[in-house]
């Protein structure tokens, strides 16, 4: 057997020698293509589908499903070097790596690679108030102004995880929050992900959660509903002070159901429904004072009262293992008490 077009007798690839066969183009890859990003979050469009990707992935693929090639070309892989964001056409030099038998062959290949930017779903919808879900995080007895501080905690867990579920979701997102009387309102894009973010924070504070749909139109003759998800935070927290029975008690913890406080005067603890009437608020935790340590002894500690500066002496908490030069107190019925 010898090469069709020069006679040689080397290693033939079909009817060709290596040397004629390198000769001919041996792939055609497309004049030019285009890859479409979305100008505000980067995703990438590939088929008709918005995805996190790189702009050079997929102009691999887009140069692999366009390239033509000989019959003796077994395969083409390309590789595409890094693409300049900016919109327009780049002249791109990537390489082709030809199989050809069982032999590869590389190619380097000048493309025209246009960047057009777009708007993906995703983001188009963000921009005209698309939501599927409403999260009205509640709290009792907190102003508007005052959400964002009261519910900071909560507030980083629902940005945290819409963070997370973009790169799955492309309806996860907020379209809107707005601090409302009681807490925040989450305009959510995707109803999977606001009951995601609900189950999380139930999980985690022991909220209730209770989702109920509302009917807000209707397109081309189909009822069109929104989900409320009202996530109602225990209105006790952790380190409240309470009244039970008229004694001052520190909150352990507490969730729609069950309150568990612990009593400053005996550190006893006590399990009561979280509804008990007999227990009143005394303090936020927030709001729970510093007073400066004048003396302390095995069961008491004088302190000035931080309001009248007066020394005062008040029973010491038994939990209280060591006393510093300031402890918490708060005032319940006209006495100071330290928690
Ligand atoms: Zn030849
Ligand atoms: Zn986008």
């Amino acid at each position: 057997m010898f090469c069709v077009q020069c006679g040689s007798e080397e290693k033939l690839y079909g009817h060709l020698c290596r040397k004629c066969l390198l000769s001919k183009e041996l792939i055609m890859p497309p004049d030019r293509i285009v890859v479409e990003v979305c100008r505000t979050c980067g995703r990438v469009m590939d088929g008709s589908v918005w995805k996190n990707a790189l702009p050079e992935d997929i102009a691999v693929k887009l140069l692999g499903a366009g390239t033509r090639k000989l019959g003796q070309v077994r395969s083409v892989r390309w590789s595409v070097p890094y693409l300049p964001p900016e919109k327009g056409e780049h002249r791109v030099m990537c390489t082709a790596v030809l199989t050809i038998e069982d032999d590869e062959i590389s190619q380097e290949r000048e493309v025209l690679i246009r960047i057009r930017p777009g708007c993906c779903t995703s983001c188009s919808r963000q921009s005209g108030d698309y939501y599927e879900a409403v999260i009205q995080l509640r709290i009792e007895g907190i102003a508007a102004k005052d959400a964002l501080v009261e519910l900071a905690e909560e507030n980083v867990i629902v940005q945290r995880m819409a963070e997370e579920h973009s790169s799955s979701d492309e309806k996860a997102f907020i379209t809107k929050q707005s601090l409302v009387k009681g807490g925040i309102d989450y305009y959510v894009g995707s109803l999977a992900m606001a009951r995601a973010i609900a189950g999380k924070i139930r999980a985690l504070t022991g909220a209730s959660v209770l989702e109920s749909p509302s009917l807000v139109g209707q397109k081309d003759g189909v009822d069109m509903y929104r989900n409320s998800i009202l996530v109602k935070l225990p209105a006790l927290r952790e380190g409240d002070v309470v009244a039970y029975d008229k004694k001052v008690h520190v909150v352990e913890e507490s969730d729609s159901k069950v309150t568990v406080l612990k009593n400053v005067s005996n550190g006893q603890i006590v399990r009561v429904r979280s509804d008990d009437p007999r227990m009143k608020p005394v303090s936020k935790f927030r709001d729970i004072r510093e007073a400066v340590v004048v003396t302390h002894d095995k069961t008491t500690v004088q302190v000035l009262d931080p309001d009248s500066m007066a020394a005062v002496t008040l029973q010491k908490p038994p939990y209280l293992k060591r006393i510093g030069e300031h402890v918490q107190v708060v005032r319940y019925d006209g006495q100071l008490h330290a928690v």
